[in-house]
């Protein structure tokens, strides 16, 4: 029988594939009636081609869709899995729904997993921006975590710099503005064809100028689809 404690139900996320792991009481989300803990699960994305995005058909509906979410869709369900042979009411979050279900910024900060920074995402102290996060709800009594007492956010304002669009800056962020957007309006298709990079008509690669800038947790090294960009553009 595994031993349902928060240490080790991190442990066994980490073991999934997991870069970081908080937990939350059922008040900072809208998860199921049965919620008595909610695990908040973070993977580091190091390198841009966790987050290609690709152009997919699901239910009717045509969207961009981003390969990371997969990968969190399929560690969170696998994570549910061994809660769950373990007798434990367990449901991972899947991200068609997650914004009904729980604000994932605000419960990774709330969970310790980072803080706020100036480019409106949260910036962990490993990995700074360059992180991203899915949930798990579980009927456990687990021990909570605690937001962090450091702000490790620089002030630099260099995303607000390095933004294309100044989607940030000292407004805030301005969602309108974001070439990330996943429904965007024909004004903002035309944006992102203008200035994001496309490998093929069913691929992109979304703007990260706000996560790349961020000196917080910087990797150094020259990353696949830094390459396949370059090559593209020289093209
Ligand atoms: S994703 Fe791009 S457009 Fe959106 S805030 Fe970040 S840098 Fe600006
Ligand atoms: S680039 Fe600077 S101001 Fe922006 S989030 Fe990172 S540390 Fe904060």
């Amino acid at each position: 029988m595994y031993e349902v404690t928060s240490a080790a139900i991190k442990t066994l996320a980490g073991q999934i594939g997991f870069d970081k792991v908080g937990v939350i009481g059922p008040e900072h989300a809208n998860g199921p009636s049965w919620t008595r803990s909610v695990l908040v699960l973070a993977l580091a994305t190091l390198d841009a081609a966790l987050d290609y995005e690709m152009y997919i058909e699901y239910n009717g509906r045509r969207r961009w869709y981003k390969f990371v979410y997969t990968i969190l869709e399929a560690q969170g369900a696998r994570l549910a899995r061994v809660l769950r042979e373990e007798g434990l009411r367990a449901e991972a979050l899947t991200f068609e729904d997650s914004f009904s279900f729980i604000d994932l910024r605000m419960a990774a900060v709330q969970a310790g997993l980072g803080v706020r920074g100036l480019n409106d995402l949260v910036i962990t102290p490993e990995y700074g921006p360059r992180v991203r996060f899915t949930a798990l709800f579980t009927d456990a009594e687990l021990e909570q975590d605690q937001p962090v007492r450091d702000y490790y956010c620089l002030n630099c304002t260099r995303c607000w710099g390095a933004c294309p669009t100044g989607a940030i800056g000292p407004q805030g962020f301005d969602r309108s503005q974001c070439i990330a957007e996943f429904v965007p309006t024909p004004e903002m298709i035309a944006r992102q064809q203008k200035l994001l990079t496309f490998p093929t008509p069913a691929t992109r690669l979304q703007c990260r100028f706000c996560l790349d800038s961020c000196p917080v947790g910087q990797r150094q090294g020259t990353f696949y689809f830094d390459v396949v960009a370059s090559s593209a553009k020289k093209g």
